[in-house]
């Protein structure tokens, strides 16, 4: 069976699709199976993969998760022959409010329950959270094995730590007790930024265990990258951010 990771912080802008992306990328190139799944009406998780995302009719998470769409049929294939995408769009917003008109039981296992029937078919399913805590966030937590943070060294970088810890003890406590932490993950460090520093120091003096050895980069070709709808292993495979990505996949297939 395929391990589950989520990639969740609900501070907006941290790295969390692009590390969706690009690891699920990094994997793939090693070798290993990999889905993309994305939690997060922004839909950007497919369209980083080449997903024309606003003709996609009845097939999208949303569809899969609430009207029995069979969840197979909205898996897409991307560039890379290991690597698959399973893209939402906006209408995955409307899933909550859905639910108040539809109410249904467990509304947090949504996401568990369609996994049932694909997750022995990867060897990685990756899920791109939203930013927030919500039902879309919560869906996610309960259904992976791990959880992966992405930690941008900004200002109130900390206070997000504290509120994903205290969402991951809840969940654990009611809904997955078995799931664990895959890492904290800095993202877009400087070095010569001295507020990243001081942040990349507190995090690794704190979650020291727990902290990936390597941090993502600022790195021009993984924005670039996505501007052209590419993995940046895609397309600039000797870039700084290609290497800290592949890196980060190495990362966590050591720790099987
Ligand atoms: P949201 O909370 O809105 O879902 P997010 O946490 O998924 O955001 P991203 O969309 O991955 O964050 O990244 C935010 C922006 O930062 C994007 O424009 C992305 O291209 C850029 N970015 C992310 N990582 C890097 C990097 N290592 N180097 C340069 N730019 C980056
Ligand atoms: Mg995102």
């Amino acid at each position: 069976m395929g391990k589950i990771i989520s990639i969740a912080n609900q501070k907006g802008g941290v790295g969390k699709t692009t590390t969706a992306i690009n690891l699920s990328a990094a994997l793939a190139s090693l070798g290993r199976k990999v889905l993309l799944i994305d939690m997060d009406p922004q839909g950007n998780s497919g369209r980083g993969l080449g997903i024309d995302i606003t003709s996609l009719d009845k097939k999208t998470v949303y569809d899969a998760l609430l009207w029995n769409i069979e969840p197979k049929k909205t898996i897409k294939k991307t560039l890379m022959e290991n690597l698959f995408v399973m893209p939402s769009n906006l209408k995955l917003a409307s899933l909550e409010s859905q639910l108040y008109s539809e109410p249904i039981d467990k509304p947090f296992m949504l996401l568990s329950r369609m996994m049932e029937n694909i997750k022995d078919d990867f060897d990685y399913i990756i899920i791109d959270c939203p930013p927030s805590l919500g039902l879309l966030c919560l869906n996610a937590l309960s259904t992976s094995n791990s959880v992966l943070i992405p930690v941008q060294c900004e200002y109130f970088a900390m206070e997000a730590v504290a509120a994903m810890l205290s969402t991951i003890s809840n969940v654990k406590k009611s809904m997955n007790p078995d799931l664990s932490i895959e890492g904290f993950l800095l993202t877009m460090f400087d070095s010569r930024s001295q507020l990243a520093s001081e942040i990349s120091d507190e995090v690794r003096r704190l979650f020291k265990e727990n902290t990936f050895c390597v941090s993502i980069p600022r790195n021009q070709s993984i924005a670039d990258s996505q501007a052209r709808m590419l993995p940046v292993i895609a397309y600039k495979p000797t870039s700084s951010g290609s290497t800290a990505y592949l890196s980060l996949a190495k990362e966590i297939i050591d720790h099987e």
